[in-house]
C-alpha cells in the first residue's frame, strides 16, 4: 500500500486531507511539526510526504533541506496563496509540486496520483544508453551524472530534465515541452518550475553557472543542450 505522510500543524486541515487520501486508497501517517516527522523518516521513508511550510519548530524548508540531503522521496509543498517567494524557494529546494491554500482536498489527491505516476513512469521508461560528451558523462540506467570526474547529485527532476535535453541535443525546447516531457502534466505546474530547475542544473554542471555552455537559453524560445 502506498505510504503518504502528512505533515501539517493544523488539525482541521491534516484531518480532512487525511480522510480525503484514505478514502482514494493511502496509507497516512500524519504529524503536526516537522521534528517528529524528520524522526519517522529515520526509520521507514514513505512514498510520498505532504509538507506544510508554516510549522511550528522545524519548517518546511528546513524539513525538505533535510530530507533532500538523503532521499529523492516525492513532496509537495502546502503554500499559502500570498507568498509566491515560498512556492519558488520550495521548488529550488527540491519540492515536486506544490498546492495553494486554500485547495480542495480533491485537487490534493490529484496532485498526488500525478507525482506518483510520473515517479513511477521514471522507473518503468526503457533504458537507453549512456551520453557521453566532452567532461559530461549522463547514465540512465544508474542515473549517475560525471562532470569532469566527479559524480554530481541531482534530483529526479533534474535528472530527468538534463536527460531529456541531452537525449536531442541541439534542439530548442521550450518551458512548455519540457514540462509536458519531463513532468508529464503541464496544466498543474507552473512553468518557472523549469527556469529554477535550469538554474539549479547549471550551477551543478557548468563551469561558469552565468555563461552556461551546455545548457544554453534560446531567447524567447526556450532552452537546448549544447554537446
Ligand atoms: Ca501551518
Amino acid at each position: 500500500m502506498t505510504q503518504i505522510v502528512v505533515v501539517e500543524d493544523e488539525p482541521s486541515i491534516s484531518e480532512v486531507v487525511s480522510l480525503y487520501l484514505n478514502r482514494a486508497g493511502f496509507e497516512v501517517s500524519t504529524f503536526s511539526d516537522g521534528l517528529s516527522a524528520f524522526d519517522s523518516f529515520s526509520k521507514k521513508l514513505p512514498d510520498l510526504v505532504i509538507l506544510d511550510v508554516m510549522l511550528p519548530g522545524m519548517d518546511g524548508f528546513s524539513l525538505i533541506r533535510s530530507i533532500r540531503d538523503r532521499s529523492d522521496v516525492p513532496v509537495i509543498l502546502l503554500t499559502s496563496r500570498r507568498e509566491e517567494s515560498d512556492r519558488i524557494a520550495g521548488l529550488e529546494l527540491g519540492a515536486d509540486d506544490y498546492v495553494v491554500k486554500p485547495f480542495s482536498p480533491q485537487e490534493l489527491v490529484s496532485r498526488v496520483r500525478a507525482v506518483l505516476r510520473r515517479t513511477q513512469t521514471k522507473l518503468e521508461s526503457p533504458i537507453q544508453g549512456i551520453i557521453q560528451t566532452g567532461n559530461l558523462s549522463i547514465n540512465p540506467q544508474t542515473r549517475e551524472v560525471i562532470v569532469n570526474g566527479s559524480e554530481i547529485l541531482l534530483t529526479a527532476k533534474e535528472f530527468d530534465l538534463l536527460y531529456h535535453l541531452a537525449a536531442h541535443p541541439r534542439q530548442v525546447f521550450s518551458r512548455d515541452q519540457l514540462l509536458e516531457s519531463v513532468w508529464g502534466l503541464h496544466d498543474f505546474i507552473d512553468p518557472s518550475t523549469v527556469t529554477v530547475h535550469i538554474r539549479r542544473l547549471r550551477e551543478k554542471i557548468e563551469k561558469d553557472p552565468t555563461s552556461p555552455m551546455r545548457l544554453v537559453t534560446t531567447w524567447g524560445v526556450g532552452y537546448k543542450f549544447e554537446p
